[in-house]
């Protein structure tokens, strides 16, 4: 998706990511789009979601890179423990897993549900 530099601080559509903006308090796009009405956030709240979305995954990588051994050729290798545990993770859907895995996840939602808040809840 190319990035239209000139639109960066305009508010976005939630649906395509194409700038909108309000027209007498109701959600347009900026340039006409007739397969869908505009839903919008406001481009603080889209950067606020992605400094969240690279905390959470810059800490998963930084956990996992914590859980192997770095090798003398600049590779890494995964514990078997781990290869285990995270493929059994990653085929199964959120409803399978363990109570204490779900309340991992719930944490990380709790965080986007805090930016939400403090950003007036959503459209
Ligand atoms: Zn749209």
């Amino acid at each position: 998706m190319s990035v239209d530099l000139g639109k960066l601080s305009d508010d976005i559509c939630i649906v395509c990511g194409k700038a909108a903006r309000r027209v007498n308090g109701y959600p347009m796009h900026s340039e006409p789009d007739g397969s869908h009405v505009a839903r919008m956030v406001s481009s603080e709240l889209r950067e606020a979601m992605a400094h969240l979305c690279h905390e959470q995954w810059s800490g998963w990588m930084r956990y996992l890179f914590s859980k192997g051994a770095l090798n003398e050729d600049g590779t890494w290798t995964m514990p078997s423990w781990a290869v285990k545990r995270w493929q059994r993770q990653m085929i199964t859907p959120y409803s399978d897993l363990s109570e204490d895995e779900q309340d991992s996840d719930r944490k990380e939602a709790d965080r986007f549900l805090a930016l939400f808040a403090a950003n007036g809840g959503h459209e």
